[in-house]
């Protein structure tokens, strides 16, 4: 590779969004398609038909375009992910996009280009007006289309991935889920992209491709040229252009390194997540989309520990009927057999934005009408997706969990419902399992604080620490102001992690974790000494969790809390666990060897 001739500094270095970890080495291949500048301008009236006839031509290239990516995908993992494309060609039939658009062509008589441009502006307005990072990342979807369309529109080709001849990192200023299906594993070593976030459908894809990517560089397609030296790091979120020759040979150690674990990850796969003293822990996998699945399987995953339905429930027009949901939560029971799937009823409201379900404004959203507060209040709907879930229960084995119980009124009045829905589905005799396991998310401190009262009225806890942390400790977890103070180790946590798994041991129930703390193997001894026994993650995390469990005995665990609960301060708790997971494991915690 050649390391010197080109105009930027040696080592510049970039800090972007990893979206998909790895490390890459190679050089640029361009996706250049530059971002223009358009001059907006008026058409005389009588060109007008001519410019909608234009657009609507793009439209219907784009969808032919679209069309033919879908019919050249044959590779089985990616035809899981087909429904992006489908998507993307409904993008192209919104009556909005096309409406607004040739709106502004006839009235104001722009130019078709510019009458699209406008409506893609508004389009990304609304978007970006959005809290919720999932959410907010479906705007990529209308920028991969608007893209497409702006393309077609201009006569320009349609530069394609397919194009790559040798290894290469592609570099872009944004790709679109189409783009990203096209690539082949053996060329595309990594991509990066100027914009994007961690839940796009391009960093799934990603993900799931397993090509190391970093996104939201902001203008690194500017800042290349074709055949540049790149390193790419995409589980720190880092970039390094023109590496110096020392730079280079530090990356290749690390990428070795991290292959090297990886491969000795795979072993764990099929092994027991079990304690020196044979303590089981399941290992579970979270999941937001039902092409999700075949990542918790292949990192040895025992089921879904957390479904979270609301994502069924973003990015459209009306919320989903119970023919939908049923069939949906189905093929995930099928999935997973022999193991469970947890489906979590709707956990909307608060910041997580459904357009069809209008809330009303609300000064303090987190505590406002959230997940079971709504659903108790729109009970149609929940009943909906209750008969959902219990129809969906005869096809494997199905867990229903409730969010947000904040008490045991609360916790009654669901199951109630829930009874009354078994009721109506005897009637009907639709088959349903009669046993299934009903358990509620633990996130509220009240519900900590009368652990010992709901465990009765349960079959499983399963800890969000996500919640638990921000409601325990007064911090937004959204907010960068206050995330100094976000703290899993504070003592307050330790100690209501230790109420909940003691109130559920005496009650003989499950008690689990979906939480992040639940992904980082640093915690993965403390949660052992805790007694947690299902932890459930973004599935690429299980083998790494495994590796600890599987080396360490729960007693040590015990011990290790015992001692920390004698610490006041977080910054106490976290230095002991730092330097205690350093000493029995300085490959995973230890200082960098490089
Ligand atoms: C949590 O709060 O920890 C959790 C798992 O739920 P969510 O992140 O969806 O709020
Ligand atoms: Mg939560």
């Amino acid at each position: 590779m050649d390391l010197e001739n080109h105009n930027l500094p040696p080592d510049t270095f970039l800090v972007g969004l990893g979206v998909s970890p790895g490390i890459s080495i190679g050089e640029v291949f361009l996706l250049n398609r530059a971002r223009r500048t358009l001059v907006e301008h008026h058409v005389a009236a009588e060109q007008v038909p001519a410019e909608v006839a234009r657009f609507q031509r793009a439209l219907e290239d784009s969808r032919q375009q679209l069309q033919k990516v879908k019919k050249r995908v044959s590779a089985p993992h990616l035809r899981d992910h087909l429904y992006i494309i489908d998507t993307h060609i409904m993008i192209l039939g919104d009556e909005m996009l096309i409406g607004d658009t040739v709106g502004l062509i006839e009235q104001q008589q722009l130019n078709a280009e510019s009458a699209l441009k406008r409506t893609l502006n508004k389009f990304r307005e609304f978007f970006d007006a959005i809290e919720d990072e999932y959410l907010r990342d479906r705007r990529s979807d209308i920028d991969s289309v608007g893209e497409r369309l702006m393309r077609n529109l201009l006569g320009e080709r349609q530069k394609s991935l397919g194009e790559i001849e040798r290894k290469a990192i592609v570099v872009a200023h944004q790709l679109s889920p189409a783009d990203t299906m096209q690539m082949d594993r053996d060329k595309v070593i990594g991509f990066v992209t100027d914009v994007g976030g961690r839940t796009s459908h391009t960093a799934i894809l990603g993900r799931s491709l397993e090509i190391p990517a970093v996104v939201g560089l902001e203008n690194i397609s500017s800042l290349v040229s074709p055949g540049m030296p790149v390193i790419l790091d995409g589980t720190a979120g880092t970039v390094i252009l023109n590496p110096s020759p020392e730079t280079f040979k530090e990356y290749l150690a690390k990428k070795q390194a991290f292959e090297y674990l990886e491969k000795e990850l795979q072993a764990y796969r099929d092994l027991p997540a079990e304690t020196l003293d044979g303590f089981s822990v399941t290992l579970r996998g979270n999941v937001e989309l039902l092409q999700e699945v075949p990542g918790v399987l292949a990192h040895g995953g025992a089921g879904v520990g957390l479904f979270r339905s609301e994502f069924l429930f973003f990015n459209r027009s009306r919320p989903p009927a119970e023919e939908e949901q049923y069939a949906l939560y189905r093929e995930l029971a099928q999935k997973m057999i022999p193991e469970p799937v947890t489906i979590r009823t709707l956990d909307v409201g608060g910041d997580k934005f459904v357009p069809e379900i209008n809330l009303a404004e609300e000064a303090n959203p987190a505590m406002g009408l959230r997940a079971v507060r709504f659903s108790l209040r729109e009970r149609r709907l929940f009943k909906e997706q209750l008969r959902a879930i219990l129809r969906a229960s005869a096809f494997g084995r199905v867990r229903i969990m409730f969010p947000m119980i904040s008490g045991v009124a609360e916790l009654r009045e669901c199951k109630a419902l829930l009874d009354e829905v078994r009721g109506e589905l005897r009637a009907e005799s639709v088959p349903f399992d009669e046993e299934i396991e009903v358990g509620i998310m633990i996130e509220i401190p009240s519900a900590a604080l009368v652990a010992d009262l709901l465990a009765r009225e349960v079959d499983f806890f399963s800890v969000g620490t996500n919640d638990l942390i921000q409601y325990c400790l007064a911090v937004d977890r959204g907010n960068e102001h206050v995330a100094y103070l976000y703290e899993p180790l504070h003592p307050a946590i330790l100690r209501a992690l230790k109420m909940i798994s003691d109130a559920g041991r005496n009650a003989e129930i499950k008690v689990g974790m979906c939480g992040e703390m639940a992904a980082e193997p640093l915690y993965s001894l403390i949660l052992l000494g805790l007694g947690f026994n299902e932890l459930s993650m973004n599935a690429s995390y299980i083998p790494r969790v495994k590796r600890v469990i599987r080396q360490v005995r729960k007693e040590e665990g015990e011990t290790l809390v015992a001692h920390l609960l004698t610490f006041a301060t977080a910054k106490d708790i976290a230095r002991f666990v730092e330097e205690e997971m350093a000493r029995r494991f300085p490959e995973l915690f230890g200082p960098p060897s490089i």
